[in-house]
């Protein structure tokens, strides 16, 4: 029950501001995630498990080690 609550929130609150979502490693630009849905840093984080792909250098939302932002897509 408390699942379906939190998950019917979070896709209203996905439709309220659709804008697609590019996420990428500080360090060396690494794209971590791009696409329309928007992710939360942490759970990209978490699908890498906390280590960048390409530099392998340890992912941390709390210190900036991911940036987000929008982008235009063609
Ligand atoms: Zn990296």
């Amino acid at each position: 029950m408390m699942k379906f609550i939190k998950r019917s929130f979070s896709m209203s609150w996905c439709r309220g501001r659709h804008m697609p979502q590019k996420i990428n490693c500080r360090e060396c630009g690494e794209v971590l995630y791009e696409g329309d849905l928007l992710k939360s840093p942490q759970d990209v984080i978490k699908k890498f498990e906390g280590v960048c792909p390409k530099c392998k250098k340890e992912l941390s939302f709390m210190t900036n080690a991911v940036k987000v932002q929008p982008f235009e897509s063609k």
